[in-house]
């Protein structure tokens, strides 16, 4: 029921006492691989809640391939849609220091091979689902592709454009539905220095971007401890606050808040019901530690953060 094109990368961990200056060696603790990259932290998220996912994407045929693609399966995410391009996976370099600060360089590999030439089988399964999610983490031009095909065949195409800048034409941000993106990216998108201190100002200034002629079909902001706020087609701006918790490690919970919204809207859910759901997911995801490691069952939510 909903189908993720993206990134999948192996984290390689480091934690350190501070992060190494240029030309300098810090010893650190045991080194630590986790199975990331948005995409598929994204998959794994709809996947663990309970929905049908099939993922897209490419590893390479290092060493990395294989764990990546068992961590998917593992999670129950369909796989068949998922290529080997000859070298080197996705990988993400993270250290963390001892204020639990991280600095990461990312080396895409195999993922900036996430080419539509390379993804012929894609539009078949596109065709039969409700939603289709991507991010940016794979070539732009995927992504503008996907958006071609979701007006060619009526499928509802969710956009996480993360990490920007997101080039491209303005028509393609006017198919979004919804754009998800966190207070940093809407302020770059917008063009303003920040995006609404309280859940107030975010209202308010979703409501100037609500009203601009050329605007996604539906906004999607997230606002880490205060939710999220989001308008859906000419409506008003609405606020979902999150639950109070005590967050142990953020990693990954935007993630987790795309890949539950996402499933909730292929269940025919409205935006601000997927919406309150996400926000629960995303919650309860930074109250463990880890991306995929921290994601939630039905029945953990329940348990973890109640309506
Ligand atoms: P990103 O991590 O992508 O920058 P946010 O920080 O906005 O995005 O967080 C995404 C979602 O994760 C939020 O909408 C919320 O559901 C959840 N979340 C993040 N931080 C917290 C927090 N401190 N308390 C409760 N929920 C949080």
């Amino acid at each position: 029921e909903v189908l993720v094109i993206g990134s999948v990368n192996a984290d390689l961990v480091v934690r350190v006492p501070h992060h190494p200056r240029p030309g300098e060696t810090v010893l650190g603790a045991d080194l630590v691989v986790h199975p990331g990259g948005k995409g598929a932290n994204q998959a794994v998220a709809a996947a663990r809640l309970g929905a049908r996912v099939a993922f897209a994407g490419r590893v390479g045929s290092d060493a990395y391939g294989p764990m990546l693609l068992d961590s998917l399966r593992g999670a129950g995410v369909d796989t068949a849609l998922v290529g080997v391009s000859d070298g080197a996976s996705g990988v993400a370099m993270i250290t963390v220091d001892d204020a639990g600060e991280n600095a990461i360089a990312v080396s895409p590999g195999a993922n900036a091979t996430v080419l539509p030439a390379a993804m012929a089988q894609v539009e078949a399964v596109l065709a039969t689902v409700p939603v289709v999610v991507t991010q940016l983490e794979i070539p732009d031009e995927a992504v503008d592709w996907l958006l071609r095909l979701g007006r060619a065949h009526g499928t509802r195409v969710v956009v996480n454009p993360s990490p920007g800048p997101w080039r491209t034409s303005d028509d393609n941000v006017a198919a979004c539905d919804p754009l998800v993106v966190n207070r940093i990216e809407a302020a770059e998108i917008l063009g303003m220095p920040s995006f609404g201190g309280t859940p107030d100002e975010a209202l308010a200034a979703l409501r100037t971007w609500r009203d601009r002629p050329l605007r996604p079909k539906s906004v999607v902001v997230t606002l880490g401890g205060d939710g999220a706020v989001l308008f859906d087609g000419d409506g008003e701006p609405v606020h979902v606050p999150a639950a109070k918790v005590a967050p142990v490690d953020t990693t990954g919970a935007g993630d987790a808040f795309t890949g539950a919204l996402a499933w909730r809207l292929a269940r025919g859910d409205g935006l601000a019901d997927a919406v309150r759901l996400a926000v629960r997911v995303g919650a309860a995801a930074t109250t463990r530690a880890g991306a995929q490691s921290s994601y939630p069952t039905l029945a953990e939510l329940a348990e973890r953060a109640p309506e």
